[in-house]
This record gives structure tokens, sequence and C-alpha cells, in this order.
């Protein structure tokens, strides 16, 4: 009723807010909701959950009258959003034009860096993979590598086929935790990023370039492709173990950005030495080095499925069985669904889910509905296609956006500490 009453007679003034708990003057204007631009939206959502649609369909769906939607549609076709596709089928009568949405029509960068490589890919609208570059290029902590970055970078926004006003912005994902401005690291280990220099990798690139941890850019890039996914932990079984926590459909990231950091949760005291300096923790029973011992990940599955054989199956079962352990500690804490992600994610079958699961409920102390453990949607290049959705989110429509834009990832936490 309040806001309603500004939004009716809102036209810019600025007023004086008599509620006690406001102390500041309120603008109305960040109640008002402008109606044709609230209708332009609720048309453009449509194109987001219906593959092509004709004027009369949009009129049946909104109960907006053919003018207005005309007006709004021309607008859209201007804006490059949507265009005109094929002729619908008729059941009588001059067939209707159908309509599409046009995803490419703003596009995104995600860069995943990696000891060995970095991978850049170009999403659309829909979170779709456009473009995909694997470079080979050694990590190395020194300012050359980030103006190497930057050269990269240049390149894929040159070479990708698309102008630069349709691309919104670059991720560039690491393994390490970030701050959620997206400017400094604050923990890297697995690679010493000492060097690295964000004002280098974005060296004359005129739009938005930030830094983000690339575990929570995977559950980013989960959550985008998994509507079912309202909250939950996010882990990556990958060179290293990586734990991400999904809260309401945004990454929860504690008030540093160390929630989720599942991979550290501590076995022994005196176990072998992690790379984070301690000892004992989750990754060092569960990183790659652990499981395999020299072969490459498809070899070790192919021994696994097609050979059967009995000592992988032991190494690949007490693997299984060790993750399950440390996912019982956070499922505890938590309860909430657990999403396996990560680089094993695509070799998972259906009975690796069920045995990490059973292996949960027969621990725990409390009665659990089966069906909680699942397997990621997304099963290649997570961490890069993570990075680049934040900057489309902003673009999609509120009520049919799959995860919110960066700036709402920004916001501080409440801290009650
Ligand atoms: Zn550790």
């Amino acid at each position: 009723m309040f806001y309603g009453f500004f939004r009716f007679f809102g036209t810019g003034y600025t007023v004086h807010c008599f509620y006690e708990s406001y102390k500041k003057d309120v603008d109305v204007n960040d109640y008002y909701i402008d109606p044709k631009k609230a209708n332009k939206e609720r048309i453009l959502g449509l194109f987001f959950l219906h593959d092509a649609l004709s004027k009369p369909q949009i009129a049946e769906l909104t109960g907006f009258s053919l003018p207005t939607i005309n007006g709004h549609m021309k607008d859209l076709e201007n804006m490059g959003m949507i265009g005109p596709g094929e002729l619908m089928d008729s059941s009588g009568g001059r067939p209707a034009i159908s309509y599409r949405l046009l995803p490419r029509s703003k596009l995104a960068l995600g860069a995943e860096i990696r000891k060995d490589f970095v991978k850049i890919c170009l999403c659309d609208l829909k979170g779709e993979v456009v473009k995909l570059w694997n470079i080979g290029i050694e990590y190395k902590n020194e300012k050359a590598y980030s103006a190497k970055l930057n050269s990269l970078l240049k390149e894929a926004i040159s070479t990708c086929g698309y102008p630069l006003d349709n691309i919104l912005g670059i991720g560039v994902a690491i393994q390490g935790v970030v701050n959620k401005a997206g400017t400094e690291i604050i923990f890297s280990k697995i690679l010493d990023t000492s060097e690295l220099d964000l004002e280098i990798i974005k060296k004359d690139i005129s739009i938005p370039v930030r830094l983000c941890h690339d575990v929570k850019t995977a559950a980013l890039a989960e959550l985008w492709h998994n509507r079912k996914i309202s909250n939950g932990i996010y882990i990556a079984m990958s060179e290293h173990l990586g734990g991400s926590l999904i809260k309401s459909r945004c990454i929860e990231h504690g008030r540093s950005g160390y929630a989720g950091s599942w991979d550290h949760v501590t076995f022994s005291n005196k176990g072998k030495l992690c790379y984070c300096g301690k000892r004992g923790c989750i990754d060092t029973y569960c990183n790659f080095e652990t499981l395999f011992e020299g072969e490459s990940i498809p070899d070790f599955f192919f021994k696994l499925r097609e050979e059967k054989s009995k000592e992988y199956k032991v190494r690949w079962s007490k693997y299984l069985s060790t993750i399950a352990f440390g996912l019982y500690q956070a499922w505890l804490i938590l309860e909430r669904r657990i999403i396996l992600g990560g680089e094993l994610a695509m070799w998972l079958n259906p009975e690796d889910v069920a045995f990490v699961e059973n292996e949960i409920i027969n621990r725990s102390t409390f009665t659990c509905r089966p069906g909680f453990v699942i397997k990621a949607n997304v099963e290649h290049h997570a961490c890069a296609i993570g990075a680049a959705l934040p900057y489309l989110a902003d673009e999609i429509p509120e009520p049919v956006r799959p995860i919110e834009g960066w700036s709402t990832y920004c916001k501080p936490e409440i801290i009650e500490y």
C-alpha cells in the first residue's frame, strides 16, 4: 500500500519519509515500476520459456492487446533480442509468423586458469557455449603471464565473430578464493598467484573483467542449468576437491568467502600434508594424485568399467566412500541436497551416486529420505561457463532469470558477529 502510493504518484520527487526507522531521504523512483518496461520484460521473458511464439500466442499468454504487443516486439527486434522465424502451422486462415529469442544478441566470456592450460568460453543468453578455446599454456607466477592472459582474452574477443558491443564482460576463474568484488585473490595455494595482476589482465579491454573462485562458478553453471536446486552443497571431484554452498539459489560466501571450503575438512591431524599447509584435510585422501596411480582418467575408467579390474574397483570404492564420509559431516550441519560435480562428474554412473548416498544414509544418525545426492548436470567446462553467466543474468527478466548477476553475488553478507 505504502509503495503502491508512491508507484501511483511517483514522478521523481524526493520524499522525506516520516517513518521513524527511515532516517534518510527516499527517492520514490526506487519503488517506481515502469509498467511499459514491465510489460516488455514480460514478453521477453516468454521467449526464455518457449522456443517460438506468434503474436496471437503472446496475446493469449499475456492478455495484452495486439497493438501493445506490436510495439514491444518492434522494440525487442530493434534491440536485437528477438527475430522472426518460420510460419506457424495454421488450422485455417493465414499462418502467423513465429518469433524467436536471438540468444547471441548478448554474450559473455568465462576463462578458467589451470596449471597447464587456459580455457576460454563464450556463452550466450541461454547459457550455452558458443565458442571454446583450450590453450595449452603453463601457469607462471610472473607479470608476463598476466600479460599473456590479457592478449589471449583480446584475441578471443577479436576472433569470436561477434561485435564487442554484444559482449558484456569476462569472468576469470582461478583455483582460489577471491573477494566478492572479484578484484583480489584472498587464498590461493594450489597456484601461487601473488603476481597475478587483474590490472594487467584487463589492460585495454573496454568491458568489465573480474576474478572469481572456480568452484563457485562451477556451482553457478549448475544452478543455471538445473532449476530444481534451491539449496545445496556443490562439490567438485577434480584434481583437487572443492566445495560451494548454495542458499536460495545464490552462492553463500560466509564472512570472507571461505564458506563451502569442504575440501579442507580435517580427517586426522596426523594425516598427509595438504597443499594448504595443514595435515589430514579430506583433499589429501581424495585428490587425483591419490586416486590415480599415473594412469589417465579414461584409462582408469576403462580398467574399472570394461576390464572390471578388482584392484580398480577397490580404489574407486575407497575414494567414493571417503567422499561420502566427508559429505556426511557437511550434510549433518546443513541438511541439503548434495551435487556431485567436477571433472569426474561425467564418469559417474547411477550406481556410484547411489553408493555415495547409501554410505551417507547408513552412517546417518537421522532418517534421511533418499534422492538427496545427485550428479551435476553440467559435466564439461563448468568453471569457465559459470564465470561468464552472471553478466548474462542481468539481461534476463527477473521471473525467468536462472541465476542472479554479479551485483547480487557481491552484496555483503549480514554479519552477526
Ligand atoms: Zn587443506
